[in-house]
């Protein structure tokens, strides 16, 4: 079966542009996430993400590092956009997620980003990645419409801290394919203490739950192997419970489906300003990811990935076998 991206059809009944619309009027008074900042960003007005119009790229690349279901043989294009609407103090990506004066020079036209996309298409790759894309969705979806005719033809993946306006992705429904949410706390003290930002927990549940209406539970692959359409939620282990991973699982298995496909991380380690703050300065201990592990267990996910503690390398594309000896040892 070949894969048709769902904006294919989209753009060719005209909504495609109906909703390019609505979201650039967005930007007129910004709230295009959900700190509703009201900034006019067409006239270059800065606010809490220190991005204006024009989009920010800060590196694209045929990127190996995901989930090997998204990125198969030929991985994944990513375009990583510059700065960011949350500011984490572990940031793994802080070099250009929060430091605005230098991304400022990485301020690209909407022509260039198309280009982008068709290079990295080019080059063979699996799945066009925006990560970081929430502050400039209006400028993705801008870009998209000169790509498009010109023969853009790859699933989109919308790689995202979940900080997400509803509004926003509801006019996203049919233009991406594949979300990728961090879903990072279930506390909204510790969303607002490690990443500046208030009700994490309510707003980051909410745009899961519209990505999951959107696209459902179940993933589908093609004939290739890889991912084409669904949700995959990623849950980075922090150390001292921060992440409130008993939570964070549970809220998905009651609210959303046991079914839904995870992606559980271990790669955490203290960088940026964590290296100073309190319960961030260390690495995960093996005690803390087993118990999560367990807990895959306890609510009945079977579909997703799991980094192996030490090399971060992800384990097979489901969890039965990896959790099975951990309830012999219990
Ligand atoms: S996208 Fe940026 S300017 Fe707009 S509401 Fe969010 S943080 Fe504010």
């Amino acid at each position: 079966m070949t894969f048709t991206p769902s904006y294919i059809p989209l753009f060719a009944s005209g909504e495609f542009h109906q909703r390019l619309q609505e979201l650039e009027a967005m930007l007129e008074s910004c709230r295009v996430c959900p700190h509703d900042c009201g900034n006019n960003r067409v006239n270059n007005e800065l606010a809490r993400c220190y991005s204006g119009y024009l989009p920010v790229v800060s590196s694209y690349c045929q990127h190996f590092g995901e989930e090997p279901a998204l990125g198969g043989s030929r991985g994944v294009g990513n375009i990583f956009l510059g700065n960011c609407n949350l500011r984490c103090v572990y940031c793994q990506n802080f070099q250009i997620s929060q430091n605005w004066k230098i991304e400022r020079m990485n301020e690209v036209s909407f022509e260039r980003m198309a280009e982008m996309m068709l290079e990295l298409q080019g080059k063979g790759v699996h799945a066009i990645g925006f990560v970081s894309p929430t502050h400039f969705v209006p400028q993705i979806v801008r870009a998209l419409s000169i790509a498009i005719p010109r023969g853009l033809n790859l699933p989109l993946i919308y790689n995202t801290n979940a900080y997400d306006s509803v509004d926003v992705l509801r006019l996203l429904e049919g233009i991406i394919d594949i979300y990728l949410p961090d879903l990072k706390y279930s506390d909204d003290d510790f969303g607002y203490k490690y990443s500046k930002v208030k009700m994490y927990t309510g707003i980051s549940r909410a745009a899961i739950r519209e990505m999951h209406r959107q696209v459902g539970s179940d993933v589908v692959y093609g004939d290739d192997g890889v991912v084409k359409r669904g949700l995959i939620i990623r849950h980075l282990v922090l150390p001292n419970d921060l992440a409130s991973s008993e939570d964070t699982l549970h809220w998905i298995a009651k609210e959303l489906d046991n079914r839904v496909t995870l992606s559980v991380m271990s790669q955490y380690y203290p960088t940026h300003k964590a290296v100073t703050t309190e319960l961030l300065d260390r690495g995960i201990r093996e005690s803390e990811y087993d118990k999560v592990l367990r807990l895959l267990e306890k609510y009945g996910f079977e579909n997703g990935w799991m980094q192996d503690f030490e090399s971060h390398d992800y384990y097979r594309p489901d969890f039965k076998d990896r959790i099975e000896p951990f309830k012999v040892e219990v």
